[in-house]
C-alpha cells in the first residue's frame, strides 16, 4: 500500500475532520435579530393564522421574485398537494422520478397518478422531448422540477402545456433567488412552490410557499390552506390546514436580510471546489452558469467511475470516513421507491437517463458551516483517492471493506 494512503482515515489515519461536515447544514440569520422578532410575537400573542410577520414575509417575497401572489405555508409537500388540488389536476400527472420523493408523493396523497419521465443527462431536468410520448387522454399536467436551482426546460414545457391543455405546475423547492432569462423563478407556469425546509438555501425551519400571478387560483389556495374558512364560521371550500406560523415567517424576513450575503458565500463555495477539483479525470462539477441568477446552494459532483477509476460509493464511503458527510442523491430514483415500484415494477425501462445518473451523483456540503480551507481539504481527499483509484479499491476488496 502506497504511504500516503495511510493518511486517510479508511486506511487507518485520523479523520480529515473532528466535526462531521453535512450537506443541508441550516443557514441562520442574525441571531439577535430573529429573537428581537420572537419577543414580538410572544409580546403580541399572535402566533398563527396569517399574523404580522406571515404577511410581511409574503409581501416580501411578492416583491423579491416580481410575482403577484405569495402564499407562504407550513412546508412545500402540503403546498404542492394544496396547488395541485387547487390547479383540478385529476388521473395522471407527468413528473421526473430524478427528484425528492414529495414531488410525486403529492400527487399520490390525492390518487393521482404520477407518470415518471426520463430527465436529460446534460441538465438532470425533465427531457421536454420525452414528455410528449406520456401524455394520454387522462394526463392532466406537467410538474417540473428545477433541480439544483437551475431552471428546467421551462419554455419547452410550457409550449407542450399550451398545445396539450395541460397544467404546468413547477417545483421550485431548490430554486429561491434563482432566475431564468432574467425573470425571478416564482412567476413561470400556472404556479410555483418553493421549499423554506432547514436544509434548503433559504429557510423558516420549516415552510414553504406558492407563488402565482393568477388571481383565481391565488384565492383558491388561500382558502384551502385555511380548512376553506372565507371569514368566521363561513367554510365554502375543502380544505387542509398548510398555514405558516409567525415564528417561522420571523425566521424567513430574518434570513431575507442576509440573502446577498449568503449567494455571495455559497458562491465563493462553489468556485473554490471549481478550483480544488479542476482538470480530475472522471469528475464533472455541475455547473451554474449562463447569465441567470443562482443560489449555490447545492455543490453536486458526476462521478463516472470508468474514467475515474474509482466507484461513487466508494468515494462516498472514504469520504465519511473522513467526516465529509456527503451525500447520493435521488437514490435509487424515486420508481424505485415505494408505492411506485410496486405499481410500476418496470418504470425504469423508460428511465434510462435517471437509473444512470443516480449511480453517479453526489452532492458536496456547503454553506455558511462550511469554510474554503474546508473545501481546500474535501478537494484534496477526492483528488487522492481519484489519482489512485484502482489500487485503493483494489486495497479495499482484498481487506473486505468495500461496499
Ligand atoms: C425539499 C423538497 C421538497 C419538499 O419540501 P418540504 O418543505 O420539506 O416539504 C419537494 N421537492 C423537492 C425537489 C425538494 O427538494
Amino acid at each position: 500500500m502506497k504511504d500516503h494512503f495511510r493518511d486517510l482515515a479508511i486506511f487507518g489515519g485520523n479523520p480529515a475532520f473532528a466535526d462531521q461536515l453535512f450537506v443541508g447544514r441550516p443557514n441562520i440569520g442574525d441571531r439577535q435579530a430573529f429573537l428581537a422578532r420572537v419577543n414580538d410575537i410572544l409580546d403580541r400573542r399572535w402566533l398563527t393564522n396569517n399574523g404580522a410577520y406571515v404577511q410581511e414575509l409574503e409581501r416580501k417575497l411578492e416583491e423579491y421574485l416580481g410575482v403577484k401572489h405569495c402564499i407562504a405555508m407550513c412546508n412545500a409537500t402540503i403546498a404542492l398537494e394544496i396547488t395541485i388540488r387547487a390547479l383540478g389536476m385529476s388521473g395522471e400527472v407527468i413528473v421526473p422520478s430524478f427528484t425528492f420523493i414529495a414531488t410525486p408523493h403529492s400527487l399520490q396523497w390525492q390518487q393521482i397518478t404520477p407518470v415518471f419521465c426520463d430527465i436529460d443527462p446534460a441538465t438532470h431536468s425533465l427531457d421536454p422531448t420525452r414528455v410528449e410520448s406520456l401524455i394520454t387522454p387522462r394526463t392532466t399536467g406537467i410538474i417540473g422540477v428545477h433541480l439544483w436551482g437551475k431552471p428546467c426546460a421551462i419554455e419547452q414545457l410550457e409550449a407542450i402545456a399550451q398545445r396539450r391543455n395541460l397544467r404546468l405546475l413547477f417545483d421550485a423547492a431548490h430554486a429561491f433567488g434563482c432566475s431564468h432569462d432574467n425573470r425571478m423563478i416564482g412567476g413561470f407556469g400556472d404556479a410555483e412552490v418553493f421549499s423554506f425546509h432547514a436544509t434548503k438555501f433559504f429557510n423558516t425551519f420549516e415552510g414553504g410557499a406558492v407563488t402565482t400571478n393568477d388571481d383565481e387560483l391565488a384565492a383558491r389556495i388561500r382558502l384551502m390552506k385555511n380548512f376553506g374558512f372565507a371569514g368566521y364560521d363561513n367554510v365554502i371550500y375543502i380544505g387542509t390546514n398548510g398555514k405558516m406560523s409567525e415564528v417561522s415567517a420571523a425566521m424567513g424576513l430574518t434570513s431575507l436580510e442576509h440573502l446577498d450575503d449568503l449567494i455571495a458565500l455559497n458562491r465563493r463555495n462553489h468556485e473554490a471546489y471549481g478550483r480544488g477539483l479542476a482538470g480530475l479525470l472522471g469528475v464533472r462539477l455541475v455547473p451554474y452558469d449562463g447569465n441567470n441568477r443562482y443560489n449555490y446552494q447545492y455543490v453536486v459532483l458526476e462521478i463516472d467511475s470508468e474514467s475515474a477509476g474509482v466507484d461513487r460509493d466508494l468515494l462516498l464511503q472514504i469520504l465519511h470516513a473522513e467526516n465529509v458527510m456527503a451525500r447520493r442523491y435521488f437514490y435509487p430514483g424515486c420508481h424505485q421507491m415505494e408505492p411506485y415500484r410496486s405499481h410500476f415494477p418496470h418504470a425504469g425501462l423508460l428511465l434510462p437517463e435517471t437509473e444512470g445518473l443516480v449511480q453517479r451523483v453526489m452532492s458536496l456540503p456547503t454553506g455558511s458551516a462550511v469554510t474554503e480551507e474546508d473545501i481546500s481539504r474535501i478537494s484534496s481527499i477526492i483528488r487522492l483517492v481519484l489519482m489512485n483509484g484502482s489500487e485503493m479499491t483494489e486495497a479495499l476488496l482484498r481487506r473486505g471493506d468495500a461496499a
